[in-house]
């Protein structure tokens, strides 16, 4: 017999998609994530300079994103490594959306910088290494602010849909779940790519899926082919890493694309992404109503 989803994911109930809830649409600015369009968020790893932020944005606006990423507050792997510029890194984020118009996407670490934080950035950013800090979660939702939430580096599917579960008790609706690739046995990438996980949460769940190819690919090479798997998987978004010069980059330069190979990863992606709108019309006629495996 098949266990229905609503069994299997029992303690993250107001996740799960039913046959009269409407999808999730999380508002951000003038923005509609989850609406059907499928939208870029793109920007460097880190801030690290206001030349290379506000370059960044205007770079990333023309080629059709319509969300400025950065990390001020870094959650490194290596305690040696850069940890971010922090409140000078938000005033440069802030700056940057005031010159390009775009929303800012950026990552809170400690539950008390959250008011900090939601001062400065439209979206809240919930990293990998804090999808289960149960303190942080309780803070930003409780900022009211829409939050990005990243599967955790070795999170099953079930540990994503309870941390967002918990978002949604503390009373705020507004969150988006992050694929952004997990640690399998495979080590020739930085992480696995669970393609599975953007259609199977698509179907399951009512809110908007973001796939993080570069982080889950970890090589700068590897980001377009696998934004093209995230779209036509379902993706309702995202999240790219783009740096003026990689190979200068203060963090994560190996994964991050060049203006030039930004623009082509968005050229090549058109198709995909015409495709895909294609079906969520369809699924908006109501010819398809979303059923939840019971
Ligand atoms: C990031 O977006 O730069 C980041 C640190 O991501 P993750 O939490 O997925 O590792
Ligand atoms: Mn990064």
């Amino acid at each position: 017999m098949c266990v229905s989803w609503q069994e299997r994911f029992a303690d993250a109930p107001d996740v799960l998609a039913s046959a009269d809830c409407r999808p999730t649409v999380v508002q951000v600015l003038d923005l509609k994530i989850g609406a059907g369009e499928c939208i870029t968020m793109a920007g460097p790893c880190s801030v690290e300079t206001e030349f290379q932020l506000i370059a960044t944005a205007h770079h990333v606006r023309r080629a059709g994103a319509r969300i400025l990423r950065g990390g001020a507050f870094k959650p490194r792997s290596s305690p040696y490594a850069f940890q971010g510029l922090g409140l000078d890194g938000l005033k440069l984020l802030a700056r940057a959306r005031e010159v390009s118009g775009l929303a800012i996407v950026t990552e809170v670490m400690s539950e008390d910088d959250v008011p900090l934080v939601a001062e400065y950035a439209d979206i809240l950013q919930i990293g990998a290494r804090s999808m289960e800090n149960y303190a942080l979660l309780e803070a930003a939702a409780r900022s009211g602010k829409p939050l990005l939430l990243k599967r955790g580096l070795v999170a099953t599917i079930g540990d994503l849909l309870r941390s967002a579960q918990l978002i949604l008790n503390f009373g705020n609706p507004n969150v988006m779940l992050c694929e952004r690739g997990i640690r399998t046995f495979e080590t020739a990438l930085r992480n696995t790519f669970d393609a599975a996980a953007i259609a199977l949460l698509k179907q399951i769940t009512h809110l908007p899926v973001i796939a993080d190819p570069s982080h889950a690919a970890g090589r700068s090479e590897l980001v377009p082919a696998l934004a093209r798997i995230a779209v036509a998987a379902g993706a309702d978004g995202l999240l790219v890493e783009v740096h003026p010069n990689p190979d200068k980059a203060w963090s994560d330069g190996e994964q991050s694309l060049n203006f030039a190979e930004f623009d082509a990863m968005m050229a090549a992606l058109n198709p995909w992404i015409e495709l895909r709108n294609l079906e969520f019309e369809r699924r908006d006629t109501g010819n398809e109503a979303i059923e939840v495996m019971g």
